[in-house]
C-alpha cells in the first residue's frame, strides 16, 4: 500500500463521506469546479498557527519572509498574528503596505536596494535595514544627507558556512552576493563604518544561510559564528534569518518552529549573549498550508518507458522541480486515502521537456482524464515564483476556513494578459 502520508496536508484537512478531501470544510472538488483549476487552496487556521507559533517562539521578533507568498491578504494575516514582514524588494515593501502594514512592521532585505527603494522605506520610517554592501551604506548616506529619517540598521554577515540544501539556496558560504564576508575582512569594515556613520543607527546584525534546511546545527553553528560579533561591538540584535525546511515527501522529517526556535536560543545562551533574537520564516509558515489542485487533461503511456499525465499549469505555477529538481507527491482530492500503486511523471502545459511537476508521482490506478489531480506543500515558493510562461494565466488562490472558501487572488484573464501591452 502507498497512501498519501496525512502529514503532508494542512492541519485541517479531513476526509469527506465520498472519500474526498476536505480542506478546513471544504469540499476540495467542489472548490475545483467552483474557483476553477489550477487552484492553490490554504488552510487559514493553519497559516496563523504557524504565525503564531514564530511570534511565541522568537518573542524578540518574527519577521514573516513575504517572498515565499505574498499577496495582500498573506501580508494582513501574517501581521494581524503579531508578526513583522520581510520585504527584499520595493515591490514586496508595495504590496505590505497596501495591504496596511505599518512600514515599522517592515524589514528592508536585498542584495541591491535601489535609491528608490531605499528613500521610500526610509522617508516612511521602516522598522529595519539589513544592509547588504557598501553601495548601499553609500546610498542610505546620500539620502539621509538630503533631509531623510536615520535608519535603524542590522549588517548583513556572511558566516562561511555550507548548508546541507540545494546550491542555489545556500547563502552562508563565502562565495555569495549576500552580505559582508566575515572571512574576506568585509564585515569587521561594515560593522565599523556604520558604527560610525551619523546616517545609520546600527542596532544589530543578521545572518541567513539558506532555505530548505533541515538540521538545526546549522543554526546553531551561524549564532557561534556571527553571536560574538554582537557582544564585541555591543549591538542588541541578532537575526537569525529564516531557512527551516519542511517535509514535502513522503520519509522527510523537519523540525517544526518551536524546535527550531529552542536550537537557536541554545546556541545563543552557550555563546553567553545577551540579545533580543528574532527570525525571518518564509517556508516554514506557509508550506504545508497549501495545495494545489489541477485538471488532467491528457495521459500518454510509453510502453516501457513512462506514463505521462498532463494537468493545466505546470512550471508556470510551480517551478521549483525545474529550478531545484524538488519532489512533490500527487493524490486524487476524490480519494486521499486511496492506495496509489501506479506511478506517472506528472507535468504541466508548456512547451519545454523539462516542464515537470512530479517525477515519479503515485497515483490510484484508476486515474482518468478528467480528475483533479492535486499536489501537496504547494503553498511556498510556487504562487510567489510564478510566471506568465507561454501567456498561462495565474490560478486563483483562495483561503479556507470553518467551510467557507475566501477568493484573496482572483484567476488571471486573457484581458490581464495584455495589459501592459502599449
Ligand atoms: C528567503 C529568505 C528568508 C526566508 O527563507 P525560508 O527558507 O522561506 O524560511 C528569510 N530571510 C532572508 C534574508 C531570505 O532571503
Amino acid at each position: 500500500m502507498s497512501v498519501l502520508p496525512w502529514s503532508l496536508l494542512p492541519d485541517n484537512s479531513s476526509v469527506g463521506p465520498a472519500g474526498q478531501l476536505v480542506v478546513a470544510g471544504c469540499d476540495t472538488l467542489e472548490l475545483a469546479s467552483e474557483f476553477g483549476t489550477p487552484l492553490f487552496v490554504y488552510d487559514e487556521d493553519h497559516l496563523r498557527a504557524r504565525c503564531r507559533e514564530a511570534v511565541r517562539a522568537f518573542p524578540g521578533g518574527a519577521q514573516y519572509a513575504t517572498k515565499a507568498f505574498l499577496c495582500k491578504a498573506m501580508a494582513s494575516l501574517a501581521y494581524e498574528e503579531g508578526m513583522q514582514l520581510d520585504v527584499s524588494t520595493g515591490g514586496e515593501y508595495h504590496v505590505a503596505r497596501a495591504a496596511g502594514v505599518p512600514a515599522q512592521h517592515l524589514v528592508l532585505h536585498g542584495n541591491n536596494k535601489s535609491e528608490q527603494e531605499l528613500a521610500v522605506a526610509l522617508r516612511e520610517r521602516v522598522g529595519r535595514v539589513v544592509v547588504d554592501s557598501f553601495d548601499e551604506l553609500d546610498r542610505i548616506e546620500r539620502l539621509v544627507a538630503e533631509g531623510l529619517p536615520v535608519p535603524q540598521v542590522l549588517i548583513r554577515l556572511t558566516p562561511g558556512i555550507e548548508a546541507h540544501t540545494h546550491e542555489y539556496v545556500q547563502t552562508g558560504q563565502d562565495d555569495s552576493k549576500f552580505g559582508f564576508g566575515i572571512h574576506t575582512g568585509a564585515a569587521e569594515e561594515a560593522i565599523r563604518r556604520a558604527a560610525s556613520s551619523p546616517a545609520v543607527a546600527l542596532v544589530g546584525v543578521h545572518v541567513h544561510i539558506g532555505s530548505q534546511i533541515f538540521e538545526a546545527d546549522f543554526f546553531e553553528r551561524a549564532v557561534h559564528i556571527v553571536g560574538p560579533w554582537c557582544r564585541d561591538h555591543g549591538l542588541a540584535e541578532l537575526s537569525i534569518g529564516g531557512g527551516l525546511g519542511v517535509a514535502y515527501v513522503e520519509g522527510e522529517d523537519a523540525p517544526t518552529i518551536t524546535e527550531w526556535a529552542a536550537a537557536v536560543h541554545r546556541a545563543v545562551d552557550r555563546v553567553g549573549l545577551d540579545v533580543r533574537v528574532s527570525a525571518e520564516p518564509g517556508r516554514s509558515i506557509v508550506a504545508q498550508a497549501g495545495v494545489t489542485l489541477y485538471t488532467v487533461g491528457t495521459i500518454k503511456p510509453i510502453p516501457g518507458i513512462r506514463t505521462y499525465v498532463a494537468v493545466d499549469g505546470g512550471m508556470s505555477d510551480n517551478p521549483r522541480p525545474v529550478l531545484y529538481d524538488s519532489g512533490y507527491e500527487t493524490f486524487l482530492p476524490r480519494a486521499v486515502l486511496a492506495d496509489r500503486s501506479k506511478v506517472v511523471t506528472v507535468v504541466g502545459k508548456h512547451c519545454e521537456s523539462g516542464d515537470l511537476l512530479v517525477r515519479d508521482g503515485k497515483v490510484p490506478a484508476d486515474l482518468a482524464v478528467g480528475d483533479i489531480l492535486a499536489t501537496p506543500v504547494t503553498g511556498a515558493y510556487g504562487h510567489s515564483m510564478g510566471s506568465n510562461y507561454n501567456k498561462v494565466p495565474r490560478p486563483a488562490v483562495v483561503f479556507v476556513r470553518n467551510g467557507t472558501a475566501r477568493l484573496v487572488v482572483r484567476r488571471e484573464t486573457y484581458e490581464d494578459l495584455l495589459r501592459l501591452d502599449v
